[in-house]
């Protein structure tokens, strides 16, 4: 029976965790958290993502936390209604999940299938021919046949058997600061977005607490992801003359303890494979917030599960062409989402909103 590493217990890691232990496969993986509590606004799980979570059978779990939200309010400075733009999710099967209950939901269907190593992570990776010697930084030193990273956008797997960062992940130069807004907001079936050129602050209906999401252009130069001081900073003096409820909002992003800050980024490597190690969800293809990663996660999940287990390592090649053709389009449409959601300019900020008064679902 083959024995799999998977790095990282995310959306990726708990999806392939799960597959690939149902195909038979003695499955291991290492988590860098201490336990699957972790912040993040609503992801949506749609398209090719959907039948593999109904084949999961956590349809029901998701269903009972997805948020119910139906429109998005874009809101001008002084509070009034700019354009109500309905959600085409809101009309189907598909879920919008606040990312923490999609990643726990994941987690529980995969933890009676596979062996979890929280608060570990790998520090080396040594690969011959028949399998890989992992070294973890507090578990004692293993041999796996496979090792696939599944640990987001920053992966160790991929800086150890790939080469550095900068080689592969492509800034867009706009950031993301999410966190809980503490409560229940009163429009839980609206989102609403407030912009200002180059700026946009979102507060999202969640089931138990809004979320708010900082998104914003920016040049920033060696950010440590991990610093939330200085992100708390950054996200302050961005929005600093911003009206509507942001001097609000940015004490809650002082106060809170769990803020999300990132690089919304493009990952694009020439191949996902390396002999026996592997990439899969956003170390591989990153789209991040603007494409639909947590949907592209599960299903690349699940293709990489199947090719794996028909095909050995020869099954990484087919993984790659399928869940490519998913990802390559969402990719190229990075840039037109980005100045939908944060146009640069007031010219393009008047753009976006005359074209969200003629959008077919508006309201
Ligand atoms: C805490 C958190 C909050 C997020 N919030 C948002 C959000 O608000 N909006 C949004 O659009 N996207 C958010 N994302 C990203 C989003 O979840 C992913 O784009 C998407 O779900 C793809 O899933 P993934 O499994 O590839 O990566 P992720 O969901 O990022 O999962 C990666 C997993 O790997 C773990 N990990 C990372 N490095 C290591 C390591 N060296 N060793 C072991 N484990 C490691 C992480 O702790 C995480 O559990 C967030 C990610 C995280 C980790």
């Amino acid at each position: 029976m083959d024995d799999v590493l998977i790095c990282g217990a995310g959306v990726a890691g708990s999806t392939l965790a799960y597959w690939l232990a149902r195909n038979g496969l003695k499955v291991t993986v290492v988590e860098r958290a201490q336990g699957m509590r972790s912040s993040g606004n609503p992801v949506d799980v749609r398209g090719p993502a959907l039948p593999v979570v109904e084949a999961m059978g956590v349809v029901g779990r998701l269903r009972d936390v997805a948020t119910r939200t139906k429109r998005v309010r874009l809101i001008g400075g002084d509070g009034h209604r700019i354009a109500t733009v309905g959600l085409p999710a809101a009309n189907g099967d598909e879920f919008e999940i606040p990312r923490s209950d999609l990643v726990t939901e994941l987690y529980e269907a995969a933890r009676g299938e596979a062996e979890f190593l929280f608060d570990d992570t790998i520090v080396e990776l040594c690969q011959d021919e028949h399998g890989v010697d992992v070294t973890f930084d507090r578990a004692a030193p293993r041999r796996f046949d496979f090792v696939i990273g599944a640990d987001g956008l920053h992966s160790a797997v991929r800086r150890l058997a790939f080469g550095p960062e900068r080689a592969f992940v492509r800034p867009t130069g706009i950031y993301v600061a999410t966190t809980s807004f503490g409560e229940p907001v009163d429009h839980p079936e609206d989102v609403l977005l407030h912009n200002t050129p180059g700026r946009l602050v979102a507060i999202h209906p969640c089931r138990d607490e809004g979320g708010v999401a900082f998104i914003f252009r920016a040049r920033l130069d060696g950010v440590d992801y991990r610093d939330t001081a200085r992100h708390k900073q950054i996200v302050t003096t961005t929005y600093d003359d911003v009206g509507w409820r942001v001097p609000a909002l940015l004490q809650r992003l002082r106060d809170a303890e769990d803020v999300f800050f990132d690089a919304v980024s493009v990952v694009d490597l020439p191949s996902w494979s390396r002999g026996r190690i592997a990439l899969v969800g956003d170390a591989a293809s990153c789209v991040s917030l603007l494409g639909e990663g947590s949907s592209l996660a599960i299903a690349g999940a699940h293709t990489l599960a199947t090719a794996l287990t028909a095909a050995s390592s020869a099954g990484f090649g087919r993984y790659e062409v399928e869940h490519r053709a998913r990802v390559v389009p969402k990719q190229r449409a990075v840039k037109l989402a980005a100045a939908m959601l944060v146009p640069k300019t007031k010219v393009g900020l008047a753009a976006r909103n005359l074209a969200a008064r003629a959008w077919p679902w508006g309201l």
